[in-house]
């Protein structure tokens, strides 16, 4: 049976051409780059070279890139760093409720340090409103950090207005635009962005390396000391296969991203339309069309979602949930609460995260499955009706305890 793989959010498969740019930094180019013989320089140059191409990608310069090993430590040390750098100015961050936990028990770390963090709350789509920011925001705001766009539901937020009242008020804005990079132009001028995260394995580079983008002139502390590597901002000797690796990968993804973007967009909404028409009591989550291109999120009363993911799973079909911990801890997506998704329908979740490499026949076998696998379940479900709980409200703060527990499909 042929394998459909459509947990792109999660993880990306490394594109071949990748890893053949990578192969010669492990055996031949090995050198460390802060050498001074050739092997040494070897690496920097190589280092450097791809600093030049991931910065033109965001629109940046190449002095404001920083190399980390992924998108939880490009947040913490953006989060971090800004709202320690910055202490004698203020003590408060602004977030919202529905960002990854690299985001949010950053903040809640930073609660226990003495920070006031207030989560803005979010609609029914999962968007922030910039009228509550600019009721949230004080003069002793440090940073603003909201994502580009959502992990589970893929809801893209008005970025650019969130900047730009962050600034109005002498507060830096930090986004984290680990799904959004590729799936979209970006521009950390255009968008008013001081600090940006994005991770390599979502757009087909290897794991364990990705970038902060950090504006000239926006101090920040280091959240690990060493050898002063990254002009001090981040010690530890490179990863250069693994920056070779993701500038090759942001380069190649880039090069054909408006086909890309048109592809994925067909199949998503192929997607969307075609659940929702063959599957009863099947709903949209997220806003239809302020998500992105490779997203598509939806609910369905009466089942489980991870049961719902197993069932996939053996019809060769991979895909996640985003509903629950697979500790199996009942805890309902924080997305799900937020958006004001009643508790016991929020487990019937299933997302379907799309990348350039997803065929048009795929959505076609997922739909063609889909309404068999979802009543075979139902029958078996001992739910046939929900009574009249209460609806979370959009202001449902995030559990720190629980989200520690969670290590599935919160990617
Ligand atoms: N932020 C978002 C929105 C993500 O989807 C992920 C993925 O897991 C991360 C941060 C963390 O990235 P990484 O796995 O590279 O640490």
């Amino acid at each position: 049976m042929e394998r459909i793989y459509f947990d792109n959010s999660a993880t990306t498969p490394v594109d071949p051409l990748v890893l053949k740019e990578m192969e010669p930094f492990f055996t031949q180019k090995f050198g460390n780059a802060s050498s001074l013989h050739s092997f040494g320089r070897e690496a920097y140059n190589a280092m450097e070279s791809s600093r030049e191409k991931i910065a033109r990608v965001m629109g940046a310069r190449s002095k404001e890139v920083i190399f980390t090993s992924g998108g939880t430590e490009s947040d913490n040390l953006a989060i971090q760093g800004v709202a320690f750098a910055n202490r004698e100015k203020g003590d408060h961050i602004i977030t919202c409720g529905i960002e990854h936990h690299a985001v949010l028990n950053t903040c809640e770390f930073l609660a226990t340090q003495g920070f006031r963090v207030t989560y803005l709350p979010v609609d029914e789509w999962g968007l922030v409103s910039t009228e509550n920011l600019k009721e949230a925001i004080d003069r002793r705001t440090v940073l603003v950090s909201i994502m580009y766009a959502n992990n589970e539901i893929g809801s893209i937020q008005p970025i650019r207005e969130i900047g730009a009242i962050a600034h109005e008020n002498g507060a830096l804005f930090h986004t984290d635009a680990v799904q959004a990079i590729t799936k979209m132009p970006l521009d950390v001028v255009k968008d008013n962005i001081d600090l940006m995260s994005i991770s390599a394995h979502k757009f087909h580079g290897p794991k364990g390396v990705g970038a902060l983008y950090l504006k000239k002139g926006v101090k920040i502390r280091p959240i690990m000391y060493g050898g002063g590597h990254e002009k001090g901002h981040r010690s530890s000797t490179e990863n250069i296969s693994g920056i070779v690796g993701m500038s090759k990968a942001l380069e190649l993804t880039m090069a054909s991203m408006d086909q890309s973007i048109g592809s994925m967009t067909t199949i998503r909404d192929r997607i969307i339309d075609g659940v929702l028409s063959v599957v009863p009591r099947s709903y949209l989550n997220g806003h239809r069309t302020l998500r992105l291109c490779n997203n598509a999120h939806f609910r369905f009363d009466f089942i489980e979602g991870e049961s719902l993911v197993l069932q996939l799973d053996l019809e060769g079909i991979a895909a996640s949930t985003g509903s629950a911990c697979s500790t199996r801890s009942l805890e309902p997506s924080h997305v799900l609460a937020a958006l004001g998704v009643r508790r016991e329908q929020s487990y019937g979740s299933l997302r379907i995260s799309l990348s350039r490499m997803n065929r048009p026949e795929e959505a076609e076998r997922l739909i063609e499955v889909l309404p068999g696998v979802v009543s075979k379940l139902r029958e078996m479900s001992p739910v046939k009706s929900y009574d009249t709980e209460p609806v979370a409200t959009s202001e449902t703060k995030p559990k720190g305890k629980e989200a520690d527990q969670c290590h599935t499909a919160k990617e």
